[in-house]
């Protein structure tokens, strides 16, 4: 005798439905899906004893047909897709057809429905997967109203938890189909006590307003770009655990663990040890370039490029945070005018009156009365940052300021030459807590580098010795700077290259800044230092520190030949 047999229809479904059906919250789940891709712009869900007794989703949607009303139910029965192409076009939440088979083969499911334009619509009743009764009846839009769930399927009724339990999925469901879609309103009542009200909103924005409150808004960064748009966690807007983490794709909630990575590790280092952002990340991909049709509830999906979307997620989210860290960064950082980095006695006591011009880099030759020829100037100042000298052989142009960056990073860097000063009086540094928080844990490497500060509580450091050049030096500034690498450094980088950063920053913050002009023997100093670097070519960006001219180079210029 044959073992083998095809289960009965109806015992198929039942097995279909185990995996689209789990719980009354996939039912809400499912039917708020059909009034959606039925154009509906108001959904009302209505829930009586967890969803046991009832689940009532009504919409305004377009409704159907008598004709289709009595098919609809029928498995892999839908409206939405035909040919196999369409799997790979799909532009709206179901495409399976197994929704409404599914919820009508394991409970009492009534559906009222008239297509739009019409007041007169049908109602059918179907108990456990049985059509029982065809009427005629006034109704607008589409009602399905669910009753009795799993009355058939005592074993996974067993399955199903409190009450509350329940009610928890359900109000998560509805959360999540209004912040999905935005442009509808939705309501909810538990037990007849309304428990969401989502007018139509404007945009995702209002809608997490609507949900969370303001001061949850208050704590979200948006973003927009493209195909991407999110609200994220601002800085220290973090919570212990990961409620409210949120992705959609084409407005479909999604579950993706690479995803989520790329969010975390866009936070990276600021993100404390066990906290957690809060995201709603929104994305909108060519339906060709994504596959909806691997999870039978469409929580999973499969991206025909999974490393651009992980990219454009993580740097979407690095951007909007780095949107805000600069913000902070300005706290403290020196602007143009500011004090520069040097003391006040070296700062070139020379009333040069026309320095005030900027001083064009390509037309370093300036004007007569800025050269000033003469055995007391070895050192010629075209403009304020170009040093013209000679060596009897040929002419170098310096940029003081790169050839000061270059000493200062290689100093840093390797941390010698670095001639620490104890300060006398130790300076308070306030941070942004971000900053303060990276640096806390840093201190050592600050020490290598010269800085000796100590953690002062309150989001404050004490700063107790600095290198010599950083002596008159904005300390905020350079602090929030360090702090900056260190918060960009990706977990995986190597030590040097995290210092080889934070030495480029400090330098750039500390050299020789635009209008001040060195005096002779600083001159000579830094050219001294500069011939000992190991590349006194460049500045730490790659930039010229000088250029020289030969004798040969200047015959070549004034086209005199041999
Ligand atoms: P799917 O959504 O995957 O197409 P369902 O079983 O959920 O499959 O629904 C079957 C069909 O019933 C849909 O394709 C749609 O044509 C119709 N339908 C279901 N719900 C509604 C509704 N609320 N309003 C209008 N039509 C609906
Ligand atoms: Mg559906």
């Amino acid at each position: 005798m044959s073992e083998i047999k095809v289960l009965p229809e109806e015992l198929q479904n039942r097995i279909a439905a185990g995996e689209v059906i789990e719980r009354p919250a996939s039912v809400v789940k499912e039917l708020i899906e059909n009034s959606i891709d039925a154009g509906a712009t108001g959904v009302g869900v209505d829930i009586l004893n967890g969803g046991r007794r009832l689940i009532r989703i009504s919409d305004n949607g377009r409704g159907m047909e008598r004709e289709d009303a009595l098919i609809c139910f029928y498995p892999h029965a839908t409206s939405k897709i035909s040919t196999e192409e369409d799997l790979f076009d799909i532009r709206t939440l179901g495409f399976r057809g197994e929704a409404l088979s599914s919820i009508a083969s394991v409970s009492r499911l009534k559906i009222l429905t008239a297509p739009s334009g019409l007041t007169l619509g049908v109602s059918l009743e179907i108990h456990g997967g049985e059509l029982r009764e065809v009427r005629e009846v006034a109704h607008s839009g589409t009602t399905v109203e669910v009753k009795d769930l799993f009355f058939n399927t005592p074993a996974r009724k067993k399955f199903l938890k409190s009450q509350r339990t329940e009610v928890y999925h359900i109000v998560e469901t509805v959360t999540v189909a209004g912040l999905s879609h935005p442009d509808v309103a939705f309501s909810l009542t538990i037990d007849r006590a309304e428990t969401l009200r989502l007018p139509v909103a404007g945009g995702i924005r209002e809608r997490v307003l609507q949900i969370y409150g303001e001061e949850f808004l208050g704590g979200l960064m948006e973003v927009n770009e493209h195909n991407l748009s999110a609200l994220i966690s601002g800085e220290e807007n973090f919570r212990s655990s990961r409620a409210n983490q949120y992705i959609f794709v084409n407005r479909r909630p999604i579950r993706d663990a690479s995803l989520r990575h790329a969010v975390y590790s866009a936070y990276d280092t600021l993100l404390p040890r066990d906290r957690h952002p809060i995201f709603f990340i929104y994305l909108d991909i060519a339906p060709s370039e994504v596959d909806f049709n691997v999870h039978p509830a469409k929580r999973e999906v499969r991206f025909s490029d999974k490393e651009a979307v992980y990219r454009s997620v993580y740097n979407v989210v690095r951007k909007a945070l780095s949107g805000s860290a600069e913000e902070d960064a300005d706290y403290g950082v020196e602007t143009d005018d500011a004090p520069d980095g040097l003391q006040p006695a070296t700062r070139n006591p020379q009333p040069v009156t026309s320095v005030s011009q900027p001083a064009t880099p390509e037309v370093p030759f300036v004007t007569e009365p800025l050269l000033k020829y003469g055995s007391d100037f070895k050192y010629i100042y075209l403009g304020d940052v170009f040093v013209a000298y000679t060596d009897g052989r040929g002419i170098t142009l310096l940029d003081h300021h790169a050839a000061h960056e270059r000493i200062l990073y290689e100093r840093l860097r390797q941390g010698v030459g670095l001639e620490v000063t104890q300060l006398l009086f130790p300076k308070q540094v306030r941070l942004p807590a971000r900053e303060y928080n990276v640096l806390i844990h840093r201190l050592d490497e600050l020490k290598e580098m010269g800085i000796e500060a100590e953690d002062f509580g309150h989001n404050t450091l004490m700063v107790r010795a600095v290198p010599g050049f950083l002596f008159d030096a904005d300390m905020a500034g350079i602090m929030s700077d360090i702090a900056f690498c260190l918060i960009e450094s990706t977990a995986g980088s190597p030590v040097e290259d995290l210092r080889d950063r934070i030495a480029k920053r400090i330098a750039c913050h500390s050299s020789v800044r635009g209008a001040v002009m060195l005096s002779h023997d600083e001159i000579a100093r830094l050219l001294d230092d500069l011939s000992a670097a190991e590349d006194p070519e460049h500045c730490p960006h790659g930039r010229p520190t000088r250029i020289q001219m030969s004798l040969e180079d200047l015959k070549r210029m004034f086209k005199r030949t041999g």
